[in-house]
């Protein structure tokens, strides 16, 4: 293998830029971290032929929590939503900060494996940056904000300032901010996160009781949050639309879920719609039709392992390419790699395979039984990542 700073050129029987259609027996130039061009091949003078493989840009998870990732499997069966944050706030309590580490690790670890190359991490009190910023994964680590009494918020405020004080500028990897959800950040707070002008992420309307809370100040889920001793109603949000207007005033504001929003015509917004995690609460579908033909931007999230499976981005993909058939795999995998990177601030050096960007690519063998149309071919496969390169160089993935 060549050491980054060399120029090499790959083949692969399928390359996928994603700014462009597929080439058969396509070629990829590397000069360095970035990709100098890709083109039908050309030139015998090929450093590594991958063969038989679909190449790719490395894929972007664009929503998780990898402080998740120890989350007992257990627990999360036959889940209702509040009794599914009480076991996400035993096992935070139950965690120990080197196990917390350690469940960082393996998400990043797993993500890897995937194929992952950039990422949107949701990280109480920030702590995946320093394991993030040690590995090769780029992305955005969001600084999840909590606080619906004032003095919590208060106190979340002063962490996130602290937090962003002692930060060491990262080439690859931003600080972002995660107002919560309307149901646990009052006003303050929010409006506080969307002043930051950075990066941001919000779960927003994911639940019915969600809805009934902000619209009643009432219901099961104001009564939860009074049994937790969390609650303030002066905090909450007048309506979802209120919530939704005020993140406008950030233009890199990303709605999380959004399975309960109906109207879609306000303004193109962008949303992370994590399709395993969707069907683990909900028997209904999710409005992705109607937010895509109102010309929002969506990309796909594992979100956390207290909701889903595992971290595997193009399993997401393939869930949606099998329940939604009208949407056309070409746009299910910009939502794995263009689109995720757009979500992310980071698309002009990442999320395709174009010149100037960086050398991140990712490949799969081809299901030799399944479509002859590469995308078709992965989306409806079940193929695991062979290879990924971050930036010019090969990462180990799993050889299992
Ligand atoms: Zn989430």
């Amino acid at each position: 293998m060549k050491e980054s700073g060399e120029q090499k050129t790959l083949s692969a029987r399928w390359v996928v830029p994603i700014d462009g259609p597929p080439l058969e027996w396509g070629q990829v130039h590397i000069e360095g971290e970035k990709i100098t061009g890709v083109s039908k091949v050309n030139t015998l003078d090929v450093d590594e032929n991958l063969g038989e493989v679909i190449l790719l840009p490395g894929l972007v998870n664009a929503h998780t929590h990898l402080d998740l990732t120890g989350f007992p499997q257990e627990r999360k069966k036959g889940s209702n939503f509040l009794d599914w944050i009480d076991s996400v706030i035993v096992h935070r309590i139950s965690t120990t900060p080197v196990q917390l580490q350690e469940h960082i690790q393996k998400g990043i670890d797993q993500s890897l494996k995937a194929g992952v190359c950039l990422i949107g991490d949701i990280s109480a009190g920030g702590h995946s940056w320093n394991l993030l910023s040690k590995s090769k994964l780029g992305g955005v680590v969001y600084f999840e904000l909590l606080g619906l009494k004032r003095g919590r918020a208060q106190l979340a405020l002063e962490e996130f300032l602290g937090w962003i004080e002692r930060l060491t500028p990262h080439d690859y990897l931003s600080p972002g901010v995660s107002p919560h959800a309307p149901y646990s950040v009052c006003t303050e707070l929010l409006n506080f996160g969307i002043e930051q002008e950075l990066p941001l992420q919000m779960h927003v309307a994911e639940t019915l009781l969600e809805i009934e809370l902000l619209k009643t100040r009432k219901g099961s889920f104001a009564d939860w949050l009074i049994a937790k001793n969390v609650y303030d109603e002066s905090g909450l949000a007048p309506s979802v639309r209120n919530v939704l207007q005020l993140l406008d005033r950030n233009p890199q504001s990303v709605l999380v879920h959004g399975t309960f929003l109906n109207d879609f015509s306000e303004k193109k917004r962008k949303l992370v719609y994590c399709p395993r995690t969707h069907d683990f609460f909900n028997s209904s579908a999710h409005p992705l039709p109607l937010m895509l033909s109102a010309g929002w931007k969506i990309a796909l999230g594992t979100d956390g392992l207290s909701s889903n499976p595992d971290l595997d981005v193009l399993s997401e993909a393939r869930l949606v390419r099998a329940k939604y058939p009208l949407i056309s795999p070409g746009l299910i995998l910009e939502m794995i790699t263009i689109h995720g990177a757009s979500l992310l601030g980071l698309d002009r050096k990442n999320g395709s395979l174009s010149i100037g960007k960086y050398a991140n690519l990712c490949c799969f063998p081809i299901d030799a039984n399944g479509s002859l149309d590469p995308l078709e071919n992965l989306l409806l496969g079940n193929q695991s990542c062979l290879g990924l390169m971050i930036r010019g160089k090969w990462m180990e993935v799993n050889s299992s």
